[in-house]
């Protein structure tokens, strides 16, 4: 699409350049009439016969010739500055789209229509939407018709493959140890339903199916996400502290290019920030669960998603709520299509965020450095909010804090990845994606490309 994109700009720009040479011919018809009376061919006008018989046939394509001969001119002027831009490659202009990756309708256990909650995400300042129904696809088409517009609005296909684990290594909680541990992925862009491994318990609202008791949970991690990536969808995997379900290790050989929920803005069951429980078992928060896996090598892009079930009043205000709008990502893209918004996401050119909004992310190879949008949140003019940036290194450790609206952070060349995490003074947050100074996402395995 990207392709495309930049032939349409050259293609106008060739356009316009034939349009001035027209202009230009126009302007010179008076001199081509004192040349056209030389070779003695203005004084006939017309197309009759008549013109013919007192030309001759010589002298009638002679003449039309002339006439063409500026045309000709301004289509091979075109073609050469067409083919000049082309050369010069200009990279395209990117923008800012905010989207939410992980939605669920009444197509599984939220409480409204796809057409109420598409309704919501296009009135509240989102450019696209993966709906990510429990094992079914909504279909996105006459969301699109209805509710898509170009480059203001665009809804997206996904699934949420419901695994759970009979693991009994993994029943951390009388709740799990009921129904089985949370090992939940997204399939964006998903073209077909991915089943989870095991029996079904029920075939309503996509309740997922438990794995066998003796399949470790990493197992049915490396099986799932095979299936989605085998159909050309990104994997996302969600909410991992969900009941308390996963270690750090069930996550070890997720593969590069994976997405990892490390805020989901849903329910009291999701425990984003992790947690002791005084008894010796304590569980990274998801960022340190990030953290862990980028210090392994891992290339793993973090994403922050509403998980959205509740849009309903009064459940909607309740604190407890799925509600809409929690958390989202900004992705930098060319265009707001399918292909330019997989690509962007792919290659981790994108934020996650739950109100803080990034002007630009900046890196070459001496610094990291960002620009913070300061109106976005909160009432600038009365008190602007102030913003402490963390940079993260190896094994989360802390680079630098930096205060204020321009953070920078100069490269010492061992960090291994330096990522940034912005946390305004009312606790709203922003999280950029890392970026490697090991140069391992150039050698990493291709992932799923456009
Ligand atoms: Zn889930
Ligand atoms: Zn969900």
């Amino acid at each position: 699409m990207l392709a495309l994109d930049i032939t349409a700009t050259l293609s106008f720009g060739a356009y316009a350049k034939i349009s001035q040479v027209l202009a230009s011919v126009d302007r010179d018809r008076k001199g081509d009439r004192d040349a056209m009376k030389y070779i003695g061919l203005l004084s006939v006008s017309g197309k009759s016969q008549g013109t013919k018989k007192a030309l001759g046939v010589w002298g009638y394509w002679i003449r039309w010739a002339w006439n063409l001969r500026g045309v000709a001119t301004a289509l091979f002027l075109g073609a050469i500055t067409q083919g000049a831009q082309a050369d010069s490659k200009a990279p395209p202009e990117l923008h800012w789209y905010r989207g939410n990756t992980h939605t669920h309708t009444l197509n599984s256990d939220g409480d409204s229509t796809p057409d109420v909650v598409t309704r919501w995400y296009r009135e509240h300042k989102y450019q696209f939407l993966f709906i990510t129904d429990h094992e079914y696809l909504t279909d996105v088409v006459p969301l699109n018709a209805l509710y898509g517009a170009t480059e203001r609005f665009l809804i997206l296909p996904g699934q949420e493959v419901t695994q759970w684990s009979d693991d009994p290594k993994r029943a951390s909680s009388r709740i799990s140890a009921l129904i089985g541990a949370g090992a939940h992925i997204n399939a964006l862009f998903a073209k077909e339903v991915v089943w989870p491994i095991g029996t079904r318990p029920c075939f309503q609202q996509g309740c997922g199916a438990n794995s066998p008791a003796d399949m470790p949970i990493s197992e049915t991690f490396r099986r799932n996400i095979a299936a989605i990536r085998g159909e050309g969808a990104i994997a996302q995997v969600n909410h991992p502290n969900l009941l308390w379900s996963l270690k750090p290790e069930d996550l070890a050989e997720i593969p590069d290019g994976t997405l990892l929920e490390i805020w989901n803005g849903s329910g009291p069951y999701i425990n984003n920030l992790g947690g002791d429980d005084g008894a010796g078992d304590i569980r990274p928060s998801t960022e340190e669960l990030w953290d862990w896996l980028l210090s392994r090598g891992k290339v793993v892009w973090g994403v922050g998603s509403d998980d959205s079930h509740t849009y309903q009043v009064p459940r909607v205000y309740e604190p407890d709520a799925a509600a809409p709008g929690r958390a989202w990502i900004m992705v930098h893209a060319p265009s707001l299509t399918p292909g330019a918004l997989r690509a962007a996401i792919t290659n981790g050119e994108f934020y996650a965020s739950t109100g803080v909004t990034l002007k630009t992310i900046d890196s070459d190879d001496s610094k990291l450095s960002l620009t913070i949008d300061v109106g976005s949140s909160g009432d600038s003019s009365w008190a602007p909010p102030r913003y402490m940036t963390r940079f993260v290194g190896k094994n989360g450790e802390t680079l630098s804090s930096v205060g204020g609206q321009n953070p920078v952070y100069r490269f010492k060349g061992s960090e291994g990845y330096v990522r940034a995490v912005v946390t305004d003074s009312n606790g709203k947050r922003a999280w950029t994606q890392p970026v490697f100074l090991d140069g391992r996402w150039k050698k990493a395995e291709p992932v799923t490309r456009p």
